[in-house]
């Protein structure tokens, strides 16, 4: 209790004054003794009860230290007499030895030696009574031989009434692996962003260029700050600013991952290709923060791939089309065979082909000599594919003096009518065999079949047809049509 003292001394100088007063007259004197007597036992009694109270703050300050010491979430000792004395369960959890097996080594056996005259000019610095805020890096052996990163802080202090020393200890040797493993992260990162002549860029959800590398200078000309901050719409092309628009709208909610090729604008305004790969980059990975996007220079490739395309259209054309008469081939025919055969079974219209031979050729070569053959079947051949009118009709040089007409959606009727025009036009070329008579002139025979498509039959079968059809033609008479077995004269 704060009063104990006073109450009872007060007390038993009271009680004794008034034993007194049984045995002594009552006067002034005895009065001022009975007082006097109580404010000194008052004193006493003050003096006594400060001295439990100094003695309880005492006793509560230490145990209320080692409640710190014992409870901190980080390890200390106290080091004495080149010793350590005291440790906490960090420390022995640290060390990964017990107290008993700590407590009277010297802490330098447990320190790396290039670190010892650090802290031996720390501990100099605490026996001197110099505080130190600053903390120190050193690295310490656990019992296992592992090393660890530890930062120091320590203060001089009074244990068992003798200096010593409270270290601090704090382990940092994640933290440090961590700003290890991050700067290399950045170094790498630098590395690749400065020497990289792709271009990498990280745009804002808007589309504005946050980060650019500085290959943006040999790739668009640009210095970096003429493109911060502005919009990747500026540099687009206008026919692909949709696709990227939609892109950025994907990307906003689901889209993670997209590479496309499109153009962006250089300087002087010219545009060159460029194959983008960007990635999103989400806060919480939910909430769109940023793209990142690298671009590959694929102007060359482009120009490479638009050529060899050329090249091959050209190859194509070249190989369709036969080399005399300019008109395709029978290779060309019979790929145009098979997919207008197929188009029209899926139609179930009827579909013709015209099969025509130039009458006694050997004849007019022999005549008129083989140059002026050649230029006969040129003749002939381009006022059959002139004829034709319908896009879809085909006329291909079979082989020889032969030809073959092809009339997709088209009937007996048809082809027919246009076996007589064909007849008709070659006609007109008016070709005689022997140049210095008028009469007789180049003619054709010509073989039609018409047949629907279906699952059974193949397209060989029209052509087959076809050429029965010419076979009749040729018998006997020339310069004739023969069609589906009905024969019409010319
Ligand atoms: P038919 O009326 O029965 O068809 O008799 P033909 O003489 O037309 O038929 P034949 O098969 O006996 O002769 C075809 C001729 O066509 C023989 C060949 O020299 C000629 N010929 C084939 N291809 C060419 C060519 O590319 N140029 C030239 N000048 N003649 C060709
Ligand atoms: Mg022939
Ligand atoms: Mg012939």
């Amino acid at each position: 209790m704060k009063y104990t003292g006073r109450i009872i001394l007060l007390f038993l100088s009271i009680m004794v004054s008034i034993i007194e007063s049984f045995s002594e007259p009552t006067n002034l004197w005895s009065i001022l003794e009975a007082v006097t007597f109580a404010a000194i036992a008052a004193t006493l009694g003050w003096v006594y009860d400060k001295a439990v109270f100094y003695k309880h703050k005492v006793e509560m300050s230490e145990i209320s230290l080692q409640n710190i010491f014992k409870s901190s979430p980080e390890p200390i000792i106290v080091y004495q007499d080149e010793k350590i004395v005291l440790v906490n369960d960090k420390f022995e959890e640290l060390i990964q030895l017990s107290s008993t097996e700590l407590i009277g080594k010297s802490i330098f056996h447990y320190i790396l030696p290039e670190y010892h005259p650090t802290f031996k000019r720390r501990l100099e610095e605490m026996c001197e009574g110099k505080r130190s805020l600053e903390r120190i890096e050193l690295k310490i052996y656990t019992h296992q031989y592992n090393i660890l990163d530890i930062e120091i802080a320590s203060a001089p202090f009074v244990y068992n009434d003798k200096p010593a020393v409270e270290v601090f200890m704090r382990d940092v040797t994640k933290r440090n692996k961590l700003e290890e493993a991050l700067r290399k992260n950045e170094e790498l990162y630098r590395f690749i962003t400065v020497n990289t002549t792709d271009l990498i860029s990280y745009l804002n959800p808007n589309g504005h260029y946050e980060y650019l590398s500085p290959s943006c200078k040999c790739l668009l000309d640009f210095n970096q700050e003429e493109m911060l901050g502005r919009n990747l719409f500026e540099y687009l092309h206008p026919d692909e600013i949709e696709k990227v628009k939609t892109l950025l709208i994907e990307a906003d909610t689901e889209l993670d991952f997209a590479s496309f090729s499109h153009r962006i604008k250089k300087k002087d305004g010219t545009y060159i290709w460029v194959e983008t790969n960007a990635r999103t980059i989400r806060k919480n990975s939910r909430d769109l923060e940023g793209i990142v996007a690298v671009s590959r220079d694929i102007t060359e490739r482009i120009e490479r791939e638009k050529k060899l395309h050329e090249t091959n259209v050209m190859l194509r054309f070249i190989s369709n089309m036969d080399g005399l008469t300019g008109i395709p081939n029978r290779r060309y025919f019979e790929e145009k065979l098979q997919e207008e055969w197929n188009r029209t079974k899926r139609s179930t219209l009827p579909f013709s082909a015209i099969m025509i031979d130039i009458d006694y050729f050997k004849k007019y070569n022999d005549f008129n000599g083989h140059l002026a053959g050649d230029d006969c079947l040129r003749q002939i051949a381009i006022a059959l594919k002139e004829t034709l009118k319908r896009p879809a009709d085909f006329a291909a040089r079979y082989g020889g003096e032969e030809f073959v007409i092809l009339l997709p959606e088209t009937d007996k009727k048809g082809a027919a009518h246009i076996a007589d025009l064909l007849q008709a036009n070659v006609k007109k070329l008016n070709l005689p065999y022997i140049a210095t008579k008028k009469e007789p002139i180049v003619s054709i025979s010509l073989g039609c079949a018409t047949l629907v498509p279906d699952e059974k039959m193949r397209p060989d079968d029209l052509i087959q047809l076809a050429d029965i059809e010419l076979y009749q033609a040729k018998k006997g008479r020339h310069n004739q049509f023969f069609l589906n077995q009905l024969s019409h004269l010319a």
